[in-house]
């Protein structure tokens, strides 16, 4: 069974099978292309958590790996590895999380996206921010952990 490509308003979503392409939206009367009323396919699920997860992971991993370094490595390279786990977790999580949803995000019609969900800021620009301070939170949180951890081993030596 084949793949039916959806065909949708890219005003306001209705979906416009059988509506020929030199004819407007039946419901909000926008002119559309048919390139134009085609939805790009959803990501498969796991393509998107390791898309938006692989840098609190690479982030974790490289806090807990100062356990070894400061037992085996050069003076200051604990430091260093903590601080690439810190733009890891705090810089590059939050942007790769923003920029996903962002993607997602160009499936819905450019009236649920335009529409402003904080004050004046359009959905499509305030969700992508919300989500990366809630991955900035999360990671810090993650992180912080793995810190305790890393702590206690250290201790215990
Ligand atoms: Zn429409």
């Amino acid at each position: 069974m084949g793949i039916v490509a959806a065909m949708r308003c890219p005003e306001c979503g209705q979906t416009l099978i059988g509506v020929a392409e030199s004819s407007p939206c039946p419901e909000c009367g926008t002119p559309s292309t048919l390139a134009e009323r085609h939805v790009p396919p959803l990501l498969p699920t796991w393509k998107l958590v390791v898309g938006m997860a692989w840098p609190t992971a690479v982030g974790v991993a490289m806090v807990l790996s100062i356990i070894w370094i400061l037992n085996s490595a050069v003076d200051g390279a604990a430091f260093f590895v903590a601080l690439g786990a810190i733009v890891m977790l705090l810089v590059i999580g939050p942007i790769k999380a923003a920029v996903w949803v962002h993607v997602l995000m160009g499936r819905l019609p450019r009236r649920v996206r335009a529409a402003p969900l904080l004050a004046l800021i359009p959905r499509s620009i305030a969700v992508p921010l919300l989500v990366a301070a809630a991955v900035a939170v999360l990671n810090a949180a993650l992180g912080f952990g793995a810190c305790l951890v890393t702590l206690s081993v250290a201790v215990r030596r």
